[in-house]
């Protein structure tokens, strides 16, 4: 489903509400958002004011006695914009190649403020973050990239630090004809680096697959180690007679630079994994054929994120 598509048939509220309880409960049976009880009384209330459901439930468990609908408890709970402006926003994040920006969204939709877009942005990439713990094997590729060149101390004289230890490095991995993973690590240091890697990648891959760059030569725990093969960047793209090459995360981190530099000209480092959340899942569904009701189921199994939330300390 594309942003047409959605738009003809998503055009008011209650289609997109009509959609979003098949998808919760597909069998047809609503069931109490907070004891999973299946005997409910349906209530249609005659409110106009945009941000209360017209059409909602009761649950009839005595001790329950929830009222709810099918946005309940999931991220769009809280939200005050109609469902139809999520349903657009989700289409077109969920095609823009190198992402939009807050602006582009809030001028799109007609939203007020930019604000409400932001918010808005960012749950759409809450619900992008992959919380499956799986790790990548067979033939993984690594890659990097600095983030924040433009720091605060600018103009103050600069540290002589090496490069990897002064800014944000984003790693990318990514499984040869597999997923990719965005990761923010907070400098290149070796500790750092092996870290990362242990947590994304499979120890029984059978090769790990990086350019010659100094901060990969000690990175990797004895038993990657062995099968660690680089290309150097500075002679060739590909080790001649042999596959060892990282074009194919290459391929997959130059849309994230792309759209970092191109749709957002400040990103937070704060804020930076979820960008990378939007990149790396955008990237691994671009084979399904509906990348649509994909993100939006994702959508209704994760909990809201409160403002504050957002905008907090990131837990340490
Ligand atoms: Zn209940």
């Amino acid at each position: 489903m594309n942003l047409i598509d959605v738009v003809k048939e998503f055009p008011t509220d209650e289609e997109c509400l009509k959609y979003i309880e098949q998808m919760r409960w597909p069998d047809g049976k609503v069931r109490c958002t907070v004891c999973g009880n299946d005997h409910i009384s349906r209530i249609t209330r005659k409110s106009q004011t945009k941000n209360v459901r017209k059409s909602i439930y009761q649950c009839l468990e005595p001790t329950c006695k929830q009222q709810f609908s099918a946005t309940s408890g999931t991220i769009f709970n809280d939200s005050h914009l109609p469902l139809n402006k999520w349903f657009m926003a989700l289409a077109i994040v969920v095609d823009a190649k190198k992402s939009i920006s807050a602006n582009q969204l809030k001028e799109h939709l007609g939203i007020g403020s930019y604000r409400t877009a932001w918010y808005m942005a960012h749950r759409i990439r809450k619900a992008m973050e992959d919380n499956s713990g799986s790790l990548l094997h067979g033939d993984v590729e690594l890659d990097e990239t600095y983030i924040g060149g433009k720091s605060k101390r600018r103009g103050k004289k600069r540290t002589e630090k090496p490069l990897a230890e002064r800014f944000d490095l984003v790693l990318g991995m990514r499984e040869r004809k597999g997923r990719v993973k965005f990761v923010h690590v907070k400098d290149g240091k070796l500790d750092t680096i092996r870290k990362a890697v242990s947590e994304h990648v499979n120890p029984s891959s059978r090769r790990i697959i990086t350019d010659s760059a100094v901060l990969y030569k000690f990175a990797f725990h004895s038993h990657l180690k062995q099968r660690h093969y680089m290309v150097n960047h500075e002679k060739e793209w590909i080790v001649p007679g042999t596959d060892i090459h990282t074009n194919t995360i290459e391929s997959a981190f130059s849309l994230l630079k792309r759209g970092l530099i191109g749709s957002f000209h400040r990103v937070t480092i704060k804020h930076l994994h979820r960008y990378l959340s939007e990149f790396e899942f955008r990237w691994n569904i671009r084979k399904d054929t509906d990348r649509f009701s994909t993100t939006l189921q994702r959508m209704l199994g994760i909990p809201p994120m409160p403002y504050a939330e957002l905008i907090g300390e990131p837990k340490a």
